[in-house]
């Protein structure tokens, strides 16, 4: 009987233990990293300089990206010499933008700010990211104006650039820099997979958060090797389209493939109409007309397009998850 009245109360005061909201912190600095472990020293002591001198209360997580170097070991000694630093390492590498999804969900600063961990990315620019953001901004990026990469990687990244600035219509120009400064609640409900992460300003962006830029000071890589090949252009203007779907037309997939398919049937319908017109008008068979094979074509692949939109408004209709983010919520 006494046991009974005993296991609640346990429960409770367990339950509360858990809930107790973590130490208030001012930062959490996430750090992504695989196969770094030359860099990652001498990066925390960079981290703890630049924030030693901002007064803050402040946090590092390094996620370790399955490195199979000695990075893992090196986090460990940085732990034990100081707490503030905490680290999570992955089994396997599952990529920059998993790496970066875990340290979000467990960073608990009012404001996170992420940057690489091969020491190409400067501390001492924390602090300005800070200050803009506190200006009133919900994303700071970081633009490495001077870029220290090989021509093989600043020219399709500049392409990529333009590209998703002028889709997307927001203007950044460095997308997929690793520094960048967030409040909190931007990055809470945001989880990137595969190489999404290049696009955290846009779904940023896109769910109205206030996005700024500012230049930084990037710095040529000094240890280790880069891990993002000559593939990264291809892999990123395909990302390009899955979120320009995904965001713009994820609750509308009609629109998107309902005009492409429209505009294919009419052009096609306009083809044959007028062979046709022809053939009766006696001028020439339309056997022998390879136009027509074109504007059958068209018709077919109009008709698919819709269809498909079509069935993607259903799936829209049976998935009934809510993503809407909510501002402010006065409600009693
Ligand atoms: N990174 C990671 N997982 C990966 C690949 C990269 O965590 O699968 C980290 C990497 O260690 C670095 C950051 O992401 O801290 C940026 O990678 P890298 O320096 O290779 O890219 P680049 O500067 O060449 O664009
Ligand atoms: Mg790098």
């Amino acid at each position: 009987m006494s046991d009974n009245y005993q296991k609640p109360n346990e429960e409770h005061s367990q339950r509360q233990f858990r809930d107790r909201p973590p130490k208030r912190i001012d930062v959490s600095v996430v750090v992504p990293l695989y196969n770094e472990e030359q860099s990652l020293m001498p990066l925390s002591l960079g981290i703890r300089d630049a924030l030693d001198r901002m007064n803050v209360t402040y946090e590092v997580i390094f996620v370790d990206d399955g490195s199979t170097d000695n990075s893992i070991k090196v986090l460990r000694e940085i732990h034990r010499k100081n707490r503030r630093y905490k680290f999570i390492s992955f089994r396997r590498n599952y990529g920059k933008s998993a790496a970066l999804s875990v340290g979000f969900q467990h960073a608990v600063g009012r404001i996170i700010v992420t940057m690489d961990g091969d020491l190409q990315d400067d501390p001492n620019e924390i602090p300005r990211l800070i200050d803009k953001l506190e200006a009133g901004y919900d994303l700071v990026n970081g633009w490495k104006k001077k870029r220290h990469d090989p021509i093989s990687k600043t020219i399709p990244s500049k392409l990529f650039n333009y590209t998703t600035s002028v889709m997307i219509g927001i203007k950044l120009r460095d997308f997929n820099s690793g520094l960048k400064a967030y409040r909190r609640e931007v990055v809470q409900d945001i989880k990137v997979y595969g190489e999404m992460h290049r696009f955290l300003p846009v779904f940023a962006h896109w769910a109205g958060y206030k996005v700024a830029e500012i230049p930084v000071v990037h710095h040529p890589r000094k240890y280790g090797k880069t891990k993002f090949g000559a593939n990264r252009f291809w892999h990123g203007l395909l990302d390009l389209l899955t979120v320009i779907f995904t965001t713009r037309y994820s609750k509308r997939p009609l629109h998107f493939f309902g005009i492409i398919g429209l505009l294919s049937f009419l052009l096609g319908l306009a083809i044959d109409l007028e062979l046709t017109v022809e053939w009766f008008l006696g001028k020439t068979a339309i056997s022998n007309r390879p136009l027509f094979t074109a504007g059958v074509l068209l018709i077919i692949v109009g008709v698919q397009f819709v269809s498909i939109g079509l069935l993607g408004e259903m799936i829209t209709r049976t998935n009934k998850v809510e993503e809407y983010v909510i501002k402010e919520k006065v409600f009693n």
